[in-house]
């Protein structure tokens, strides 16, 4: 069972304290993804997990079973957990096949047995042909193959896993994304994820942790993070978002800054506030009236600035006393100084608590 219930996790590094009360369920054969900017704390949950660093408030379970407390911690190699880093620590003077083999050879398992399950896994990693290939003589893309390899041969059920992609190229990162997904489903293995690639942790994740300053601002799946993030440090991790400053004059109806008015949700902590932030996404404003009966806000604009960018066209458009940041259908002819109505539904128009300042 690798069920993980981490409850109240605090973590001091001297007197700094690096994870304040951070608290969550992982279900088994889940693919969790701890996302956030440098230094938020996710690779100390993730050393946490792994037992290599000692909690100093809270615990976590796996199992039902205390992993980690203050002065109660099982070490990393009676946890069943395997790990995969950034640098890919291969062996260099080890063969494929040998260095995925070495941790059941140090298990002492017999030679058949060692080699059947090595050619399983080079074969689900997709390195069977390479097995007497060493490190050298493999492009980086591979050896990360030959790390995951040599973590998943032992048959962890938990794999814990920290930026193991971010030293292979933009194409060859696409590439082993849809791999490690597919990975993951096959060997019903729970994957817990760190990046801060928020791009990477949507098209991986069945939930994304958030993180900033220590804490968890939001776990929850790709989609409800985007669409619905919990304040605007999230809003703004995710993705492009425009914030207007807003006035709230009835329920769910802010005023702009220009005077109009926009109908909004608002998540639960931030109802009846006087003072908001709209946050809406470029991508959730269109340019030309739409009669699908969908509740919209209306505002007229102008274009300031149009930029082709292939799938779709990056605007600028002035509207409500603001610079709005709209992403246009590629197929439109935009030029700047063109009136344009922009229409925005309600759903997508989220009225958030200001950032303290
Ligand atoms: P990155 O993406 O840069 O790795 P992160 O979110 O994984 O960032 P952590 O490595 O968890 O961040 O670090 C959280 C904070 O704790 C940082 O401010 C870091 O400087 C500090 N820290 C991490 N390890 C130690 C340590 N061994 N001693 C002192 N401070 C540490």
């Amino acid at each position: 069972m690798a069920h993980i219930v981490i409850r109240g996790l605090d973590k001091y590094f001297g007197s700094t304290r690096v994870l304040q009360d951070v608290s969550l369920e992982i279900a088994e054969k889940e693919f969790v993804t701890l996302l956030g900017p440098s230094g938020c704390g996710k690779t100390t949950t993730l050393r946490l997990l792994a037992g290599f660093l000692e909690p100093d408030g809270g615990e976590i379970r796996v199992g039902g079973e205390v992993l980690s407390a203050p002065g109660a911690t099982v070490p990393p190699e009676r946890r069943r957990m395997g790990m995969v880093f950034q640098s890919y620590a291969v062996w260099p003077h080890m063969t494929v096949a040998e260095n995925v083999a070495f941790g059941l050879r140090l298990a002492r398992l017999d030679r058949r047995e060692i080699d059947t399950r090595v050619a399983r896994v080079l074969a689900a990693v997709g390195l069977d042909g390479m097995e007497g290939r060493h490190p050298g003589q493999l492009s980086g893309g591979q050896q990360q193959r030959v790390a995951l390899a040599r973590s998943l041969v032992v048959e962890p059920s938990i794999l814990l896993l920290d930026e193991p992609l971010s030293n292979l190229d933009a194409k060859l990162r696409e590439r082993m994304r849809v791999e490690l997904k597919a990975l993951q489903r096959r060997t019903g293995i729970t994957f817990v994820y760190v990046t801060h690639d928020q791009a990477e942790a949507m098209a991986l994740s069945d939930r994304i942790a958030v993180f900033h300053a220590g804490r968890v601002q939001q776990y929850g799946p790709p989609r409800e993070i985007y669409e619905r993030p919990a304040n605007l440090f999230v809003a703004d991790f995710m993705g492009l978002v425009n914030k207007l400053p807003a006035r709230r004059v009835g329920p769910g109806r802010y005023q702009l800054a220009g005077g109009e008015e926009l109908t909004t949700v608002v998540n639960d902590g931030d109802a009846g506030l006087a003072e908001a932030v709209i946050a809406i996404r470029p991508e959730a404003i269109r340019l030309a009236p739409l009669d699908d009966g969908e509740a919209c806000n209306r505002l007229p604009g102008r274009i300031a600035e149009a930029t082709f960018l292939g799938n779709l066209i990056d605007c600028q458009v002035e509207a409500a006393g603001s610079l709005l940041r709209v992403q246009a259908e590629r197929r439109m002819l935009l030029e700047p100084g063109q009136p344009v109505d922009l229409e925005i539904p309600v759903r997508e128009c989220v009225a958030m608590r200001p950032e303290a300042s």
